[in-house]
């Protein structure tokens, strides 16, 4: 615990993929990039006092730069930002992860030396697939020959990178899948997350994708692989060698605070009571305009309503279950009591008495030495069905 790490979003895309649900442009409809990072300089000038004031310690134990295709900056761009944050008392722990996410074929010998020089420690290549007729189906601009190539230079210069697989595509089966991973593992990452395509109803990628079982021994197969691999998972969808688990995430699932800076960034700052999630405009004018206006104020009140969100007690309860139990670390009962003892001193029983029938489902599992409560293998699968009955009402509390 006392962690906090920052997220910078950096918008700019090639392509626009057919799949994707992030906050991004096609870099011909976004102001020049010098112009994003002085936008991203002001944000962090005129806000970063407020956010200090919520936290802690204003030490960064995670910096991500995500998006979007962050490689698309140049690497004097990406520093010119992590130099506006130490500006402001935003150091790096000794030890820091500096995450920066790379498009295969935006990378070069010349920028990847450089972005290690400057300290980036951890690139996530957003590959998805190593087949060509997948690829084209998402409307990825990158060929395989592109990943290949992006894969590697980061193996040939030992830098530690993880690696995006998408599975669930239109026409992929079980074997496309186990070949994926197989050369995927030819490469070495430390770290893989593995996401199913998940669409709404209507979208039309939905049209020759695997039923639902098939689908699930997907996944099945992925964790598998990976663990013969020597890749543990320790969290619904992300793999790991022990000990390079992504601190970016772990942040997340362990309710620690962090600042997103950047158009669409979400934020999650530990004020009192419970703390508050809010997050930024969707376009560069919007969040422009709303910096101009909101300089030196606890800028999140000012935000429009629908993008603040001050947790109540039931809400800070649940996203703490429900992101515990994501980790494999799991649900933790000192760390539940240390949280929530003053404010719902039974809560551990109220936990308990949701949880067993799940247990008995073989959907969630108890452990000791640490007392906690963990998602076995089905509960992996069927998250949504764990968290159902482990989501608190406001009447509840
Ligand atoms: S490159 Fe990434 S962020 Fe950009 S459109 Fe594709 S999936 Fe979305």
């Amino acid at each position: 615990m006392g962690s906090f790490g920052v997220y910078v979003h950096i918008p700019y895309c090639l392509q626009i993929c057919t799949y994707c649900d992030f906050v991004k442009f096609e870099k011909k409809d976004l102001p020049p990039t010098d112009r994003y990072v002085s936008l991203l300089e002001h944000e962090i000038a005129s806000r970063g006092p407020r956010v200090q004031q919520t936290i802690p310690s204003p030490i960064m134990h995670s910096l991500y730069f995500g998006g979007g295709t962050p490689s698309l900056l140049s690497p004097s761009e990406i520093l010119s930002v992590i130099h506006a944050l130490e500006k402001q008392g935003f150091q790096r722990a000794s030890g820091a992860e500096v995450t920066l996410e790379v498009n295969p074929g935006t990378l070069t010998e010349a920028s990847l030396d450089k972005f290690l020089e400057m300290g980036i420690t951890r690139f996530s290549v957003g590959a998805q697939t190593f087949d060509e007729r997948f690829l084209s189906v998402t409307g990825r601009k990158h060929s395989v020959a592109d990943t290949v190539a992006t894969l590697e230079l980061l193996r040939d210069r030992g830098a530690h990178f993880s690696f995006d697989l998408l599975f669930g595509l239109p026409g992929q089966h079980l074997a496309d899948v186990g070949s994926d991973v197989r050369r995927a593992l030819e490469y070495g990452p430390k770290h893989l997350s593995a996401y199913c395509l998940t669409l709404p109803e209507k979208h039309r990628l939905n049209k020759g994708r695997a039923p639902d079982d098939e689908q699930a021994q997907m996944f099945d197969l992925i964790c598998d692989d990976l663990a013969a691999g020597g890749l543990v998972r320790y969290e619904v969808s992300n793999f790991a060698v022990p000990g390079f688990e992504s601190r970016h995430n772990l942040l997340y699932w362990s309710d620690a605070p962090y600042w997103g800076i950047g158009i669409g960034a979400h934020s999650y700052l530990p004020t009192a009571p419970w703390g508050v999630r809010f997050w930024n405009p969707p376009t560069v004018r919007s969040w422009e305009l709303e910096m101009a206006r909101t300089a030196g104020t606890a800028f999140w009140q000012e935000f429009e309503p629908s993008r603040v969100e001050p947790l109540q007690l039931h809400q800070a309860i649940t996203d703490f279950t429900h992101t515990a139990l994501r980790s494999t670390r799991g649900l933790i009962d000192t760390e539940v009591q240390r949280k929530f003892s003053a404010a719902f001193p039974d809560l551990l029983h109220e936990i308990e008495r949701r949880a067993l029938p799940l247990v008995r489902d073989g959907l969630l599992l108890r452990a000791e030495k640490p007392g906690r409560w963990l998602l076995s293998r089905a509960g992996h699968a069927l998250a949504d069905r764990v968290f159902e009955p482990l989501t608190f009402l406001k009447d509840e509390v």
